[in-house]
């Protein structure tokens, strides 16, 4: 059985795409959610550059994530 082994968008660590793998792409919790906020961040930046009217736009919450 080969397993295919993926790089973590973060770090770049090497991570064994298994099931027991449960944060994958990423190598960890921490390299998952770091790279999220990071995202979140960047949309919200844009949101707020050209969108007049942000009170419109629905705001993904925590639970809405899982
Ligand atoms: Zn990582």
């Amino acid at each position: 059985m080969i397993n295919t082994i993926v790089n973590c968008p973060h770090c770049g660590k090497p991570v064994e795409w298994v099931a027991t793998s449960i944060w994958r792409p990423f190598c960890s919790q921490r390299c998952r959610w770091i790279d999220f906020g990071d995202w979140i961040d960047e949309r919200h930046r844009i949101v707020d550059q050209t969108a007049p009217s942000a009170d419109s736009l629905p705001i993904a919450s925590d639970d809405a994530v899982h």
